[in-house]
């Protein structure tokens, strides 16, 4: 395999990528609609493309690293023709259909992509402890996989759907964004208190450590349908946010999140499951 490569779009995460790169000896060209974000990689020895489509037509492997997929279609406007035979690997988050669309636009137009769901954040890219989701064709992976292995460490392929990888960020993006709001909640909260963020640090990194053994218990009973309040009742669950709203709500803290969780855990009371674990919450949730 030739080590060359072109990363389209350099905001922290496409820099960190090309730098990893150039770190490891590839020829790298770069793109990006804001062109003096290319200046740090440039003096280390990237070659900035003249257009979207010089950028396509310097190297088969293709990677972009864009805010959504909307941005790629507007990079690429006008530089269709080059996509003919070009290994398009999107490292960009969207939607599993979005996901699946690009597929298709690409094939229509001659080239491939490769769907990537990255987790791991700017700093990590280039460590072989980082692992990133892949879907699509597997004779892309198959070929491109060291390549891809230099920027996203450990590569966890799920499968020829090219929705699949992103459906699988998608996943984790759902725990992700809450708990970190959860996290921030618990700040607010300790601030109104006078309490620093760094001084319940170590309590709630051990709350989330223990988070593992929940998530193992409850998905073997749910996978068997099992939502038996033996441990748990989802009316302990009522009451607990309940506390919940009213001591952020005492303090003069924003209750919206909380509340949130409280109406969620409300509808399935009165649904009848009270006495049930509050797994059973799941069962409204399905359209
Ligand atoms: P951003 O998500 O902020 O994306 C920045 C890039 O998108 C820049 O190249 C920017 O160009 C370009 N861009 C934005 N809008 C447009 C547009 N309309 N047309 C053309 N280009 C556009 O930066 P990140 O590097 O943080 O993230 C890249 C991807 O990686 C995202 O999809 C993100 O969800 C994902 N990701 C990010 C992580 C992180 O911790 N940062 C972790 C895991 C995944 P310009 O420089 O000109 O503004």
């Amino acid at each position: 395999m030739s080590r060359s490569v072109t990363v389209i779009g350099l905001g922290p995460m496409g820099q960190a990528m090309a730098a990893a790169y150039l770190d490891q000896g590839y020829d790298v060209t770069v793109w990006n609609r804001t062109p003096s974000r290319a200046d740090a990689l440039v003096a280390r020895g990237a070659h900035l493309a003249a257009s979207p489509e010089d950028a396509l037509r310097a190297n088969e492997l293709v990677v972009l690293s864009l805010i959504d997929y909307p941005a790629m279609y507007a990079t690429l406007k006008g530089a269709e023709d080059a996509v003919a035979g070009r290994v398009l690997v999107n490292l960009s988050s969207d939607t599993p259909e979005q996901a699946r669309a690009a597929a298709r636009w690409a094939e229509e137009l001659g080239g491939t992509h490769l769907t990537g769901g990255v987790l791991s954040p700017p700093p990590t890219i280039g460590s072989p402890d980082m692992s990133t989701f892949y879907s699509g064709p597997r004779t892309a992976y198959d070929t491109h996989r060291e390549a891809l292995e230099v920027i996203t460490g450990k590569t966890d392929f799920r499968g020829e759907d090219p929705g699949l990888a992103a459906l699988m960020y998608q996943l984790n993006m759902v725990v992700f964004w809450p708990a970190m709001l959860a996290y921030w909640q618990a700040v607010a909260l300790a601030g109104a208190h006078g309490i620093k963020a760094a001084d319940i640090a170590p309590y709630v990194t051990e709350n989330y450590a223990g988070m593992g053994q929940f998530i193992d218990f409850y998905a073997a009973r749910i996978d068997a349908g099992d939502h038996t309040g033996d441990v748990d009742r989802l009316s302990m669950g009522v009451a607990s946010m309940e506390h919940v709203v009213h001591t952020n709500a005492d303090a003069g803290v924003d209750t919206a999140f909380p509340q949130a969780v409280l109406d969620a855990f409300r509808r399935g009371a009165d649904a009848g499951f009270g006495a049930d674990s509050f797994s059973s919450v799941l069962k409204l949730m399905k359209k």
